[in-house]
């Protein structure tokens, strides 16, 4: 296992922000860290990064406890930090060789820094100080900085916050290369995201796993859901709407906005017409439900 993570508790003070916190993660997975703001995805990858201490619980990467073993994990593990402090007065190529220096010797650095600007694309900006960089191109530097020392595992806190339409495509695309070689754990609070780059995703909220899935098959879990979400001119009782056919399940939203489910392949809008007409009902809106991931995550993370 690249990362085993056994009842990881943490307390802040009086508030609880991890909670009994298990999973692992085999060697060359892309995790997906998902949850909203405050569930406690950026505590769970200090943790694992050594830059803060567990209340309770065990964390090894690659066999090494964080506690009795830093230096080691610190070796293995490459960590882009939510905020990440750059050296805007230095220059790109400068700044890498300089943290490469921390862990490598001078031969090693500057060999890892030339690789390091060609995987992350910052051949033309190499000498160019930091302070001069969009902010997709800071990205790239933190990137560079992560793996400058070669890590098995990579530690991405929120990687795509703040970055436009354009660079965000594009540090998708840089994560999703590096996933090919590396094991990933990134945290995000965007389901797209996660499909995007992830194989995995592990939903966290208020400091709790509450799923734990490949994206595949909760895509597939979602898509099974086939919602169709419609508002009558008059009240109707379910049972009622039951009986339409195709119509699995009947969940009443507002006074005479109803949810019905039917089955994944099934298309129940005529046959919802067809009752509307038979009744004398006008129908006031009729939706499909679109996103059904995005649903999924509601679901699990909202008033729970
Ligand atoms: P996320 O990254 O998912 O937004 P965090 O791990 O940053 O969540 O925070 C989880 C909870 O712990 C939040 O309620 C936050 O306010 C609290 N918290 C985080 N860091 C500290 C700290 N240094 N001191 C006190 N509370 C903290
Ligand atoms: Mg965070």
């Amino acid at each position: 296992m690249s990362v085993v993570v056994d009842s990881i508790t943490k307390i802040y003070g009086t508030q609880k922000a991890l909670d009994q916190v298990s999973f692992k993660v085999e060697p060359g997975q892309v995790v997906g860290f998902l949850g909203p703001n405050g569930a406690g995805k950026s505590t769970m990858m200090k943790i694992i990064s050594c830059f803060i201490p567990q209340t309770d619980g065990k964390v090894t990467v690659e066999g090494f406890d964080v506690n009795s073993d830093p230096l080691e994990v610190r070796r293995r593990v490459g960590y882009l930090p939510e905020h990440n402090p750059l050296y805007l007065d230095m220059y790109v190529k400068e700044f890498l060789l300089f943290i490469g220096q921390i862990q490598l010797s001078r031969h090693e650095a500057l060999q890892r820094t030339r690789e390091m600007i060609e995987l992350t694309g910052l051949g033309p900006e190499q000498n160019k100080k930091i302070s001069e960089l969009s902010k997709g191109y800071r990205q790239r530097v933190g990137l560079a900085q992560s793996m400058i020392h070669a890590p098995g595992v990579l530690i991405l806190d929120e990687p795509t916050t703040g970055l436009d339409p354009n660079q965000l495509v594009e540090i998708r695309n840089l994560i999703r290369n590096i996933g090919r070689e590396k094991t990933v754990i990134l945290s995000t609070h965007i389901m797209q995201e996660v499909e995007a780059i992830c194989n995995r995703v592990i939903i966290i909220n208020k400091g709790k796993i509450v799923a734990d899935e490949d994206t595949s098959r909760l895509r597939a879990q979602a898509g099974g859901r086939n919602v169709i979400r419609v508002e009558f001119d008059k009240e109707v009782e379910a049972a009622e709407l039951s009986s339409i056919p195709g119509v699995l399940k009947v969940r009443k939203e507002k006074d005479k906005t109803w949810a019905l489910e039917g089955a994944a392949e099934a298309d129940i809008r005529q046959e919802l017409f067809r009752f509307a007409v038979d009744r004398g009902l006008s129908v006031l809106m009729m939706q499909k439900e679109e996103n059904n991931l995005e649903t999924v995550f509601r679901q699990l993370t909202v008033d729970k």
